[in-house]
């Protein structure tokens, strides 16, 4: 049996869909034009902040959405939202967890999650907030408190008939300048370290329960893998949106078309047009750790 890391990913993965974390621990991913248009607009955002080129997918219709996340970034510069010395990108790996985080202080006090999304307020509730970040927490033992980061996905209509581009942009520019707290939740000019968002300190998280979720995820995951199944949750394909899994669960057969298969890269030209899919995963548990 393989053994494998449990990322943070993963656990979402598996708790939404037991074979949706089937197919995404196989290496098979959607193909980037495929991929949701909200989904490459955070990625490039975050491409954008970090300076960590990812080369993200946007077709000829998408340009403008490409550089609304471009004027995103921008004003967010103009603001100094972020300090200037802050770290991207950094991977974290504690007792066969993994997790990678957007921003970490120089001094690894602390540690931010940024979110692109339409619905800033959901990740302003604590409840929610939480459930993001705790697992960050239990990644690295010397974090002491953290943020979440969310930014408001600009809904400015550009007038098709009457506007330019140009036009349309320095328009959202202006309009993001003039109200910055509505595009960056709790924004305020006169806070350190970062200008926007929600804080939590360590002792608000439950680090016990925590960890035992990841153990009974564990557990579940090689008694399934045991048994050679992953159940579907087909109450979660369109939630929290449309699983891009779908096409796979109701053909039972990965379209070369749709997704590409990391780990069969090599074969690639080899295989048949379609594959039937099987399971292959092992995990091992977390051990116990004092926080
Ligand atoms: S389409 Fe539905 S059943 Fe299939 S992997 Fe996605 S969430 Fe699971």
């Amino acid at each position: 049996m393989e053994e494998i890391k449990v990322r943070r990913s993963h656990l979402n993965d598996f708790e939404r869909c037991p074979r949706r974390f089937s197919y995404i621990k196989r290496g098979i991913k959607i193909r980037p034009q495929f991929q949701s248009l909200a989904i490459r607009q955070g990625s490039y955002l975050h491409s954008l902040i970090s300076g960590i080129e990812e080369g993200i997918y946007f077709n000829e219709n998408e340009q403008k959405d490409k550089m609304v996340v471009e004027i995103v970034v921008k004003v967010m510069k103009e603001l100094e939202l972020l300090p200037s010395d802050i770290k991207h990108e950094i991977l974290y790996s504690n007792n066969g967890a993994t997790g990678t985080l957007d921003l970490v202080s120089p001094d690894n006090r602390w540690f931010g999650e940024m979110k692109y999304t339409t619905k800033p307020d959901f990740y302003t509730n604590s409840f929610i907030a939480q459930a993001q970040l705790e697992w960050y927490f239990y990644l690295n033992p010397e974090f002491q408190y953290c943020y979440i980061l969310p930014i408001r996905v600009p809904a400015l209509r550009m007038q098709e008939v009457k506007e330019s581009i140009e036009k349309f942009l320095s328009r959202l520019e202006l309009d993001i300048l003039k109200r910055p707290s509505f595009y960056f939740p709790k924004y305020s000019s006169e806070r350190q370290e970062v200008k926007w968002g929600l804080k939590f300190y360590r002792h608000e998280f439950d680090m016990k329960q925590l960890e035992w979720r990841i153990n009974f995820c564990i557990k579940l995951i090689n008694y399934l893998n045991k048994i050679g199944h992953y159940p579907q949750h087909k109450a979660n394909c369109l939630t929290p949106s449309e699983c891009e899994y779908m096409s796979i669960c109701e053909t039972g057969a990965v379209s070369d078309t749709l997704y590409i298969q990391e780990t069969q890269q090599a074969q690639e030209t080899q295989q048949p047009q379609q594959t039937q899919v099987t399971q292959e995963t092992q995990v091992t548990q977390v051990t116990q750790q004092t926080y």
